[in-house]
């Protein structure tokens, strides 16, 4: 029992799909069958649990589960005690206060004295602390957008992505309070096999994020362009040059960076490359 690695995961919600993406991805075997709360993995030892999302870090505190895949606006409203291990990039959404539209708003010093309807009291008293406002928290566990229509609360504080529920509400987003993204969440008491499995699942996560920010790119040049082309192309070592058939020509394979990926590929284009192919990559082992 202690030799398997348990992950706790949202049974169902926002953030259950990505999540076994992301193990899935990992190379991790597993059956997701509907309504199942529990399963195993078939080649890597590791059990897959099933909860809801606020009983996460509890769990993993615990050592029920040994790590979990939680919103950070969760695990730190939580405020249990865990490691974050690593920030997985998805889910991402921001924590922020709304007021009803059209009431005038010039900064936070606007709620002294309001009331606030959220389900993030801990996150929302210490921004307010830390802006020296002083307003009323009520906490609620759902639907908190209704509050100021209900006349429950003058104001609310909730998870916001596009903004459009706010909007649908009769609400202006006016504060910002926290940005967060699904983590990966870890118990402090892991066995050396655990860490070590752990560890394992680390380093997948991190080839196939880093895999995902990476395209392999082909492309012909004319030998003397090979020079300025291969300036844009870092890869991860050099890129590789090989003849082409054609006489004067070559092919030039190389690993480049998402970020300024439609940057370079300009530049490359203009420093003569023709025939440029651009392939995802699946895993990538630095
Ligand atoms: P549960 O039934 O497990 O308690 P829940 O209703 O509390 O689920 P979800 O709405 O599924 O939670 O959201 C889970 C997490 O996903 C949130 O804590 C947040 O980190 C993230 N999230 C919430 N809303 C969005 C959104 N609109 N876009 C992206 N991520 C979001
Ligand atoms: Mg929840």
């Amino acid at each position: 029992m202690n030799e398997v690695l348990r992950i706790a995961v949202q049974k169902s919600g926002r953030l259950s799909e990505d999540s076994l993406k992301l193990i899935k991805e990992c190379g991790i075997r597993f059956d997701s069958g509907a309504g199942k709360l529990k399963t195993a993995a078939s080649n890597f030892p590791a059990e897959i649990l099933f909860l809801r999302d606020d009983d996460i870090p509890g769990y993993v505190e615990d050592g029920v589960a040994h790590i979990g895949i939680v919103g950070e606006n969760v695990s730190v409203e939580t405020n249990r005690e865990v490691d974050t291990v690593h920030r997985l990039g998805f889910s991402k959404c921001r924590l922020s206060i709304g007021i009803p539209r059209g009431v005038p708003y010039t900064s936070i010093h606007d709620l002294d004295g309001k009331s606030i309807a959220t389900s993030y009291p801990r996150l929302l008293g210490t921004y307010l602390a830390e802006n020296g406002v002083s307003a009323q928290i009520h906490e609620i566990s759902g639907s908190v957008e209704i509050a100021p229509s209900i006349g429950l609360a003058e104001a609310v504080c909730d998870i916001v992505s596009s903004g459009s529920t706010l909007l649908s509400n009769g609400l202006q987003e006016v504060e910002v309070i926290f940005r967060s993204e699904a983590v990966m969440i870890a118990s402090r008491n892991l066995n050396g096999t655990q860490q070590n499995l752990l560890d394992q699942l680390l380093f997948r996560i991190k080839s196939v994020q880093t895999a995902k920010n990476h395209k392999y790119i082909l492309l012909n040049c004319p030998n003397e362009a090979v020079e300025a082309v291969t300036r844009f192309l870092p890869g991860m070592k050099s890129p590789t040059v090989m003849p082409l058939a054609t006489e004067g020509w070559c092919s030039i394979h190389s690993v480049i960076n998402e970020n300024d990926f439609w940057e370079n590929i300009e530049k490359i284009r203009l420093a003569g490359a023709e025939g440029i192919l651009v392939i995802p990559i699946e895993k990538m082992i630095l």
